[in-house]
């Protein structure tokens, strides 16, 4: 690594820690996957920016202090299975890789997902598995899931996906309509029913139903 490259890569994880990150694991799961390897093209060059960042298909890449402080929320252990629903580039999947037993990220363009898919295995990620499917119907055939990270906005969080999260489980999703400014939801399921804490203010692209074109 170039000294001007090891540079911006510390001067990221200094960000990402003054924005109230303090979780080691997590610390360390930034500092160990390298952002720049799911950003291409003329944004390449801003990947250690603490800012979202256009890809294909019209989507983004979360801003990587949002991830950061999403994945501390989620608390994922090493026994994890952990479902994330909008692979987009694929970094916060890698990220969760990185924390968890077994992470599934499901996408709903499929161009999206074969990228994503293909860097995982350049990077030798062979915890995740990837999706093409609408995720608000989560994957029944790999329910329960200990987590589940929504990183699109819901207007509530899918039913299919509350039913999907094992009794102990906890869920972090942003709701609200998707042109304003949306609320991170923590989800943690009990025996006897859900309960719900709200985080912080966020801005996602919307969760959208069925497949895309
Ligand atoms: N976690 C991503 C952020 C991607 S932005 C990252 O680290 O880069 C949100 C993604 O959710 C987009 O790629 C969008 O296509 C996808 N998405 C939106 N609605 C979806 C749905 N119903 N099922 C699966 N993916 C969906």
């Amino acid at each position: 690594m170039s000294d001007d490259l090891a540079e911006a890569r510390m001067r990221f994880i200094y960000t990402i820690r003054s924005r109230g990150v303090t979780d080691a694991r997590v610390l360390s799961a930034i500092e160990k996957i390298d952002r720049r390897a799911f950003v291409t093209g003329v944004f390449a060059e801003r990947a250690y920016e603490d800012m979202p960042l256009p890809i294909a298909c019209g989507q983004t890449i979360s801003q990587p202090s949002v991830v950061a402080l999403m994945t501390e929320a989620l608390q994922v252990g090493p026994r994890d299975k952990v479902l994330e629903v909008g692979t987009g580039s694929g970094y916060q999947a890698a990220i969760l890789s990185q924390l968890a037993r077994r992470v599934y990220t499901v996408e709903r363009f499929k161009t999206l997902a074969k990228s994503a898919q293909r860097i995982f295995d350049e990077l030798g990620l062979t915890n995740i598995t990837t999706f093409v499917s609408d995720g608000s119907f989560g994957l029944p055939d790999h329910a329960p899931f200990d987590r589940i990270i929504v990183t699109a906005a819901a207007e509530d969080p899918p039913g299919p996906l509350l039913a999907q999260l094992r009794v102990g489980g906890i869920m972090v999703v942003p709701v609200g309509q998707s042109d304003t400014v949306q609320t991170l939801i923590r989800v943690i399921r009990h025996e006897d029913g859900y309960e719900y804490e709200e985080l912080r203010a966020v801005r996602f692209v919307p969760l959208v139903e069925g497949l895309g074109q």
